[in-house]
């Protein structure tokens, strides 16, 4: 669906028709996309990183986090538990730690591989041979934020990046047939609705396959501490704008939303996304990955109490469990059609 942008932003600024848009988005998700909820096994394997983000809780001049590194085997072993469970998709996730160049990843990606499940990189800005080299090992998916597109802002909060190396490693990755996945934050300091709008038809613009939305939630070890952070009102509503601009496109229901309501990735789920990315990381690591505050919410329980307590949650709201790979839908054909 083609929105201009003044009608974006009056969509994101209208309080009073908000239940209509949510509801609107939640029909549009259903037409075209379904009832399954696709599951992610997110597997947070560093937390170290090079980056300053001013806004994460894993900037490298957070002296009080203590920083680690997941084993090959350990990888290996988490990611095997997850398939064991019925996960489709594992998520490697880390900050931007160099440590695990393309020769230390790449084989366990292909180990990973051997578990019958889609892999997704989200590992930060790399060069086009490592890419390349992830691709090649088994990786589907690559899931990077542009966070927002406004450059200055960028700039301001991502000290020493660059907001156009990111964005070209975002084309380089598209380039080399990897599903797409990127996404923004909402609620950021000095953050407009105008360059809300901006950043969604970004994401429309570029064709991203998955696309993330979080609330901004302050950490306070960070420069940020003391802001006032993004509302679960202007996620839930940037997100059903994002439903109704990519109508099948996978959309997770961020777990920054459900750091800000109990019900916050319900009330998501219910307003035009149709995916979750439960932690598997073994939970003596997993405490130690906050990007912000508030957001573990499964370190007491092992894995398999994690997954049934989120199948129950999908299917307490009436939805079902996604049982393939849940890949976006156009990719897949592409795919099949490359195979046949
Ligand atoms: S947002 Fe990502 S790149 Fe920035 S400091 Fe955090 S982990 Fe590193």
């Amino acid at each position: 669906m083609n929105l201009s942008k003044t009608e974006i932003i009056r969509l994101l600024s209208d309080d009073e028709h908000e239940a209509k848009l949510l509801s609107h988005a939640d029909a549009v998700r259903r037409q075209y996309v379904g009832d399954e909820v696709h599951l992610r096994a997110l597997l947070e394997f560093s937390n170290i990183c090079r980056n300053n983000c001013l806004y994460c809780g894993l900037r490298k001049d957070n002296l009080k986090v203590k920083r680690y590194h997941l084993s090959a085997e350990e990888m290996v072993e988490t990611a095997r538990l997850a398939a064991q469970l019925g996960f489709k998709t594992v998520v490697m996730q880390s900050g931007e730690d160099m440590y695990y160049t393309a020769a230390r990843l790449c084989p366990i990606i292909e180990a990973i591989k051997k578990f019958d499940v889609a892999i997704t990189l989200s590992i930060g800005e790399r060069s086009y041979a490592d890419y390349k080299a992830f691709r090649e090992a088994g990786a589907d998916r690559y899931l990077m934020r542009i966070e927002t597109t406004n450059q200055e802002l960028y700039h301001r909060l991502d000290p020493k990046m660059s907001w156009q190396h990111r964005y070209d490693c975002l084309m380089m990755i598209k380039e080399l047939g990897y599903e797409l996945g990127s996404g923004i934050m909402v609620g950021l300091p000095d953050q407009t609705i105008d360059s809300v709008a901006d950043d969604l038809l970004f994401l429309q613009q570029i064709g991203v396959d998955m696309a993330g939305i979080g609330p901004f939630i302050p950490h306070p070890e960070t420069p940020l501490a003391d802001c006032k952070g993004g509302t679960l009102h202007l996620a839930l509503r940037t997100m059903a704008i994002m439903r109704l601009l990519l109508p099948d496109i996978n959309i997770p229901a961020t777990t920054a939303m459900e750091a800000l309501a109990q019900n916050g990735q319900a009330l998501a789920l219910n307003s035009g996304a149709n995916v979750l990315m439960p932690n598997v990381t073994a939970g003596g690591y997993c405490k130690l990955y906050e990007l912000y505050p508030g957001q573990k919410h499964s370190i007491n329980n092992t894995p398999k109490q994690w997954y049934d307590s989120v199948c129950s949650k999908i299917n307490s709201i009436g939805r079902i469990v996604g049982q393939g790979y849940g890949g976006h839908k156009s990719t897949l054909l592409s795919h099949k059609k490359s195979e046949a």
